[in-house]
């Protein structure tokens, strides 16, 4: 956040939010942050180094040393120097190796969270923008830019300290001075320390009052950049471009481009007026502090207080140190922008797996009797007010063929939802045979469905994979679950069988499916799991009338003596179900045969008749 005094700098929540960030990373790769530290003292301490070195080596010519005695004071310099610069270029090359494989695989722990954390944040917007702002600004490179801006940071504070550690006898020594009689060298010692911070201070401010405007400018962008990203997603695909084209919309697109052109052209310039009057912020005060230091060592070089050789060494000191100073404003507002994004790693990685506390282990029943029963459940979407599902109290048993019908928005998707636990009931509870599901172990409960959801997902995966949803493809059964589907015919003419890829996205042979095809996998998908729990979501939304009407004959076969569950709002597809639930608003308003309720006054007969002339 920018300072009261427009001062952009790391508050105490953007230190813990990268603190999280390394406590994460030291979980899996403490050797990077040691490497971290070591990296950044040797980076620190090497040029005091060579300018203790120059220091020393003046002084012994001054005082007229011997060949031997300099070559000495040489060799173990650059031999230090040398030694230091070798340690450092085998930490360097770990630590960049090391930053370079995790930029490579940074969205593996991210895709690894999204499939574990509880579902309905996957549905959260607010959790969907933080996931688009880590993989935006920060997810492939963001440990890598934080821990490179670490280093720098480091590198500056042992900087800062060693100067310290070099000068300070400095000042020991002009107040000896006093004693000496140079009476004005105390008092001038403190002004020139005092001096000299202040205008290091100023830097610093300086620095994070310039950085704060270009943050702020940057902020102001953003909402084009993510229209950029978005135009530019849109722009890319034939298939999005499918409505731009026929509906002539270019002529919008150019007009957006133009205002995001004006606006980053607007921001480039204020951003670059702000770098310039930072860098000559630090320039003008770097030659201030270079003037002041100079004339300071010179005069106390002059009055005896220090040697020739000392004059060398504190004034490059001392310069090291207001750099050092004036890059840390820099590099903690580069931090503070990265923080940002390390809280929303921080938060995301930390999202909640609720699902995954359950641990008894679903009975294994011999006769697959398992009985479902909506106790009082109620139900609202996180951040709605609104109930989506009141007070539900229904029973079924394995073995039944269920219908759920009702108008869109009635429920019925979150009816299934619910049953799979994808999200949690808000009040009462659902139970299988007997047990709250929250309770039982979340993988051996989901192994008791398969589910087509409307918006089901076919991969680019081999044609095998996405029937099997695994590596391991058996073969006789994939392929029987695909004639099932209704895909036999289809299947016969595909030149590599179930290798074949789905889509074109990553093998030039792939082939890509129609809607119905894919609809046919997922259903196929379904009947390869063989689970007693079948649920088909509009299963045949996506399908021509014949293949409606084929997976409609075979759905018997199908699904055998397991539970299935069908939902449609075509009631006409729902004829054959003996349980029929009729939602409305949330509610079962209705329930039983076709026939029972094709004869009761009430929402089925107002839809059936109403549908009736479509499917005459
Ligand atoms: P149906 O399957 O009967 O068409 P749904 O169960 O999909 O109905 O939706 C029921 C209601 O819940 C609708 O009003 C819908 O807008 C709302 N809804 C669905 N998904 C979400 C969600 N993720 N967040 C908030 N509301 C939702």
């Amino acid at each position: 956040m920018q300072g009261k005094k427009g001062v952009y700098l790391m508050n105490k929540k953007d230190w813990k939010n990268i603190f999280a960030l390394l406590g994460a990373l030291a979980g899996a790769h403490t050797d990077v942050l040691v490497s971290l530290v070591l990296l950044s003292v040797l980076q620190a301490v090497r040029p005091f180094v060579a300018v203790i070195l120059t220091g020393t080596l003046v002084d012994a010519v001054y005082e007229g040393a011997g060949m031997k005695e300099l070559f000495g004071y040489a060799a173990a310099g650059v031999g230090g120097i040398f030694l230091m610069a070798a340690v450092e270029s085998v930490v360097i090359m770990f630590f960049n190796r090391k930053l370079e494989y995790m930029q490579e695989i940074q969205a593996l722990p991210l895709n690894k969270k999204s499939m574990a954390m509880d579902y309905e944040y996957l549905e959260d917007t607010e959790i969907h923008g933080k996931r688009e702002r880590i993989e935006k600004f920060g997810g492939w490179s963001l440990m890598a830019i934080v821990l490179s801006m670490l280093n720098k940071l480091l590198v500056a504070t042992v900087t800062v300290v060693m100067a310290v550690f070099v000068v300070f006898p400095m000042f020991i020594r002009s107040n000896h001075a006093v004693s000496k009689g140079f009476i004005g060298s105390w008092l001038m010692a403190v002004l020139f320390l005092a001096v000299i911070l202040l205008l290091v201070w100023a830097e610093f401010k300086a620095g994070g009052y310039f950085n704060g405007k270009v943050a702020m400018v940057r902020k102001q962008i953003s909402g084009h950049e993510a229209r950029s990203k978005y135009y530019l997603d849109i722009l890319g695909g034939h298939e999005k471009q499918k409505d731009l084209r026929i509906c002539k919309q270019q002529t919008l697109y150019e007009k957006e481009f133009g205002n995001i052109a004006f606006h980053m052209k607007k921001a480039v310039d204020q951003m670059a007026h702000f770098n310039v009057l930072d860098i000559f912020t630090q320039q003008s005060v770097s030659a201030l502090t270079g003037f002041l230091v100079y004339v300071f060592a010179g005069v106390l070089a002059c009055a005896g207080i220090i040697s020739i050789g000392n004059v060398v060494t504190y004034a490059a000191s001392i310069l090291k140190f207001t750099d050092a100073v004036g890059r840390m404003a820099y590099l903690l507002n580069r931090l503070k922008r990265n923080a940002v994004f390390a809280g929303d790693y921080v938060e995301y990685m930390n999202l909640s797996q609720r699902k995954h506390e359950g641990v008894i282990p679903v009975e294994k029943r011999k006769d697959g009797r398992f009985q479902v029963e909506f106790d009082h459940v109620s139900f609202r979407y996180p951040g709605s007010e609104t109930y989506v599902l009141k007070d539900l109290n229904l029973k079924f048993e394995i073995g039944e063929k269920m219908a759920i019908v009702g108008k869109n928005g009635s429920g019925k998707t979150t009816f299934i939802k619910l049953l799979c636990r994808l999200y949690e009931v808000s009040e009462g509870c659902i139970k299988v045979n007997g047990i709250d599901i929250r309770k039982y172990d979340y993988e051996e409960y989901c192994d008791l469905f398969a589910v087509v959801f409307q918006d089901f997902q076919v991969f680019s995966f081999p044609l095998g994979e996405n029937v099997a949803s695994g590596c391991e493809v058996d073969t006789a059964r994939a392929e029987d679950a695909l004639e099932r589907a209704g895909m036999g015919e289809r299947y016969k003419r595909l030149p590599e069988g179930l290798r074949t890829s789905v889509g074109k996205e990553f093998e030039e042979s792939g082939v890509t499916f129609s809607g119905g095809e894919k609809q046919k996998i997922a259903i196929a998908r379904a009947i390869y799991k063989d689970a007693p729990f079948v649920i088909m979501d509009e299963p045949t939304a996506a399908l021509d009338p014949e293949s409606e009407c084929e997976v409609y004959a075979g759905f018997d076969k199908m699904v055998g003596n397991k539970t299935s569950i069908y939902i449609s709002h075509r009631l006409a597809s729902c004829r054959f179900c003996q349980d029929i639930l009729v939602f409305d608003k949330g509610r079962v308003v209705q329930r039983g045969s076709h026939e029972e309720l094709e004869h009761q006054d009430g929402l089925y007969r107002e839809l059936w008749e109403a549908q009736a002339q479509y499917y005459a």
